[in-house]
């Protein structure tokens, strides 16, 4: 289905762009944290692709379909990419995005209304989780400053035009982009940058540029 087609290229277009913005992403946590969030970013999602298989043939859904002729549901590839970063990821970074796809997953498994609506949805659940347990609030330096704009930007889109998910991804990532650029005026108070201090101004929150990846990532793929 066209649904499945797009979280699946999604998921192997985050994995690209990863790959692609590594150095990038190492660099930056060199600067504010401990250097690994790239390292973390691609395991997660290298992993991710070894549970995707071969393009096009999903290698074992979780729900497997009775029939190979059952089309595999269009949460199924936000599952494997979810439980890969749970299960094989570390960091504090591999656990909460673990946790963010895992809610979007759920939420487009449930059918939360047409796709750009579940997405928005999914993505509220995933920034509520995530402040749960990190307690994070936005300007606390983190992936939230990038998150919490991208929610509620998809969700106006989501309202405008809720059978378009590429378009609600593309004004989640505008707005993570500006929370991270917001990110590099300020100076933590989470995460190991919070050590810093002063020291960490100036530069943007690795765990940031991720999300806006993320939704970057959606905004390319056509459904
Ligand atoms: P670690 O500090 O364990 O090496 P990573 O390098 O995997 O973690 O991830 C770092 C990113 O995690 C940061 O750039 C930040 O965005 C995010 N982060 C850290 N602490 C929190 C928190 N309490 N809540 C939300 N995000 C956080
Ligand atoms: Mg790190
Ligand atoms: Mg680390």
């Amino acid at each position: 289905t066209g649904f499945t087609d797009f979280t699946e290229g999604w998921v192997r277009r985050f994995a690209a762009s990863a790959a692609a913005t590594e150095a990038e992403l190492t660099a930056l946590d060199q600067q504010v944290g401990d250097g690994d969030f790239g390292a973390n970013l691609v395991a997660g999602l290298q992993a991710a692709l070894r549970r995707l298989g071969a393009p096009g043939v999903p290698a074992s859904p979780p729900a497997v379909p009775a029939s190979p002729a059952v089309p595999a549901p269009p949460a199924w590839p936000l599952e494997a990419a979810a439980s890969a970063f749970l299960d094989e990821v570390g960091g504090t970074s591999g656990p909460l995005f673990g946790l963010l796809l895992q809610e979007i997953a759920v939420s487009v498994a449930a059918g939360d209304g047409p796709p750009a609506v579940a997405l928005a949805t999914g993505a509220g659940g995933g920034l509520a989780a995530i402040q749960r347990v990190g307690e994070a609030a936005v300007g606390d330096k983190t992936l939230v400053d990038a998150l919490a704009p991208a929610c509620d930007a998809l969700a106006a889109q989501a309202r405008t035009a809720p059978g378009d998910p590429s378009a609600a991804a593309a004004e989640g990532a505008r707005a993570a982009w500006g929370g991270v650029r917001s990110t590099a005026r300020f100076t933590a108070r989470r995460g190991r940058a919070s050590y810093l201090g002063e020291r960490a101004a100036g530069v943007p929150d690795p765990g940031a540029v991720g999300i806006a990846l993320l939704f970057a990532s959606a905004a390319t793929t056509v459904p």
